[in-house]
């Protein structure tokens, strides 16, 4: 079957008997996404999880009034 690129519109061909071709066409609100954009999400959302570490901050020892 033939399937388009959500992102960047490239027409794919997949197996008609793989499994992605059968989820889409069970569920058409899955939509597909080529190889290349997957892997495009893929590094966004690595580098948005590493950005994230950097917002985690060591709270400030609590000072003992001992
Ligand atoms: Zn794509």
């Amino acid at each position: 079957m033939r399937v388009k690129c959500v992102l960047c519109d490239r027409i794919d061909t997949i197996d008609d008997e793989s499994l992605l071709a059968k989820r889409l066409r069970n569920r058409p609100i899955h939509t597909y996404m080529c190889q290349e954009c997957h892997d495009r999400i893929a590094e966004k959302t690595k580098a948005r999880l590493a950005t994230g570490k950097f917002r985690i901050y060591r709270a400030k020892l609590p000072n003992d009034e001992w």
